[in-house]
């Protein structure tokens, strides 16, 4: 039986991962920057898994080599999915792109030292469309231009760290990897995930928070599959050397919050004129980027992830809907 090693185990991806690679068998290890979270992470999975189980879980930071050997030594796959992914803009970029690259490359150092061959890296859209605004179909062969107006340092993380992944191997080819690359990510959290980046537009339309809608597309796809794409990737050896898209679809915002309406949630259905987002972003950061995409119309296909991986995504519809009775159970939405 395969040991596993998904870093970042209390994050709202790696839940889903921990109960998949648990459903199928695996025996688990999982990393924590603060150990008190284990027992949280343990109740939380317990509550969707029957039977017994078994799971370790090691102290590591991606700031610190320290604990980095002990949590990989015996494993046979890494999953890597930790990475920050605030809510707010950081003061500095580097405060995002520093633990994102470092701390992928001490995870592929110690993979290496450690004799494990087979490491599966969490990017992201972000590391694919962005700064490319004269393209309007993305697929894997796309990479993210970072010097580009407007550009995220969160952009840049994920952008910055994959290119680094890539890189290592290229010098130590004794590491196999494979990147899967999810666009935004809904659907119900296991235990209590309200911070959660991934949900908040979700929330927000859901709660009518943002009372009008930016004329801004969103590409989505379930965690549910997010999960599912990376132990299919454990199971695939034709998924080594391979970036894995995964988008259900790229929606208008506005269409969105037109599902949410028509399922019977308070979603706002006035799209906002783009000088108001333009003006507004002036004094909020979070819609800086926001303004930067207005009108643009792109599409990201998820062909690779489809033949190799079996992607088959679950309908967005179905995603809503679970999302709605996830945040309520959580008293996030009202
Ligand atoms: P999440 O719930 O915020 O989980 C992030 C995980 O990374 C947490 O376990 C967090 O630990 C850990 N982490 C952050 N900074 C760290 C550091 N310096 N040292 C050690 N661990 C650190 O995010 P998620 O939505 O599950 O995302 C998981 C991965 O998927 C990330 O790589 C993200 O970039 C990628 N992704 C997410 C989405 C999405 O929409 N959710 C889309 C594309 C890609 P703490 O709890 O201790 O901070």
């Amino acid at each position: 039986m395969k040991k596993i090693l998904v870093t970042g185990a209390n994050g709202f991806i790696a839940k889903h991962i921990i109960l998949n690679l648990l459903e199928n068998n695996y025996k688990v290890r999982g990393t924590l920057r603060n150990l008190s979270l284990s027992e949280i992470v343990k109740s939380d999975i317990k509550k969707y898994f029957d039977s017994s189980f078994d799971i370790e879980f090691f102290k590591a930071s991606l700031d610190s080599d320290k604990g980095w050997n002990e949590a990989i030594n015996g494993c046979d796959v890494i999953l890597h999915t930790a990475s920050p992914f605030p809510q707010k803009k950081p003061k500095n970029e580097s405060d995002l792109i520093n633990p994102a690259r470092e701390g992928t490359l001490r995870v592929l150092n110690a993979a290496q030292q450690n004799s494990v061959e087979r490491v599966i890296v969490t990017s992201s859209n972000a590391a694919v469309y962005d700064g490319n605004k004269h393209i309007t179909e993305f697929d894997e062969k796309s990479w993210t231009n970072i010097n580009a107006k407007g550009v995220s340092a969160y952009t840049k993380s994920k952008t910055i760290a994959e290119q680094a992944a890539w890189d290592f191997v290229s010098k130590n080819p004794s590491i196999k990897l494979s990147t899967i690359n999810p666009v935004l990510v809904w659907g119900p959290g296991i235990g209590n995930h309200s911070n959660s980046t991934s949900l908040i537009i979700c929330r927000m339309l859901m709660n009518r928070e943002m009372p009008i809608i930016p004329r801004m597309k969103v590409p989505l796809v379930d965690v549910r599959d997010v999960a599912k794409a990376h132990i299919s990737s454990i199971e695939n050896n034709n998924s080594i050397g391979k970036r894995f898209l995964l988008c259900e679809n790229t929606y208008w915002m506005k269409d969105i919050s037109l599902k949410m309406k028509k399922m019977g949630y308070n979603s706002p259905t006035i799209v906002a004129p783009d000088f108001l987002i333009k003006f507004l972003s002036n004094f909020d950061s979070t819609l800086k980027e926001a303004s930067s995409k207005l009108g643009y119309d792109y599409s990201i296909k998820s062909n690779q992830a489809k033949n190799i991986l079996g992607f088959d995504p679950i309908k967005i519809e179905k995603t809503i809907e679970d999302t709605y009775i996830y945040l309520k159970s959580i008293k996030s939405i009202e």
